[in-house]
């Protein structure tokens, strides 16, 4: 199945396009507007961005929202992962800012929701992957994006960060992996 995927972020779709593959994912035309990531919850703002993009373009779509959530932060950054050190941080402020404010070794969770909207028969779904870990001591690392220099994912037994995992790798435990297996799972069931 052709997907238009509601996402202008160059990495998530880097690493969905493998994981959900034999579909076949088809960028977001430029025209078409998505709403702000002001939801509360990852899932909320998935199925925003997927509604839309589905309205707009007529044709079925999919997004995702993800973040990490720090259990030393109440939580945080979570849905304002992206944001987490200003409206327009880079990956480095918003990382800095984590490994100043968590203590290394404490508990971490990324969480990643998928959003499946087809405008044809109007099917929703919504699926959600995580994958736990806790907070390196400092970055290591140059694979992966955003956090991932600092994440040690608890399903790899070698402490090295996400971002010394190769792609294949960090797909097998990835809250992006896992939540694009369940979407898989279910786009299967329905055909
Ligand atoms: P959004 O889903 O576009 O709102 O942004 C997600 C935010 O969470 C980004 O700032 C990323 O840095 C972070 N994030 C999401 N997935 C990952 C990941 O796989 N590795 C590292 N950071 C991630």
């Amino acid at each position: 199945m052709r997907l238009i995927l509601a996402s202008r972020n160059a990495h998530k779709i880097r690493e969905l396009g493998p994981l959900l593959a034999p579909h076949e994912l088809e960028p977001l035309p430029d025209d078409v507007e998505l709403p702000p990531e002001d939801g509360e919850t990852f899932a909320v703002n998935a199925l925003g961005k997927a509604r839309a993009a589905a309205a707009a373009t007529g044709r079925a779509a999919i997004a995702d929202d993800s973040g990490i959530v720090a259990q030393a932060l109440g939580g945080a950054p979570g849905v304002r992962s992206a944001r987490f050190a200003g409206q327009d941080a880079t990956d480095e402020e918003n990382l800095a800012r984590l490994l100043r404010e968590a203590p290394a070794g404490s508990e971490l969770a990324y969480v990643c929701a998928l959003a499946f909207v087809d405008p044809g028969d109007g099917v929703e779904y919504l699926v959600e992957g995580r994958c736990t870990g806790t907070l390196a001591a400092e970055p290591r690392g140059e694979g992966g994006f955003g956090y991932d220099p600092a994440f040690v994912p608890d399903d790899d037994a070698t402490e090295r960060t996400m971002a010394e995992l190769d792609p294949a790798e960090k797909d097998a435990i990835s809250h992006r992996g896992r939540a694009a297996g369940a979407l898989a799972d279910r786009l299967r069931e329905r055909s």
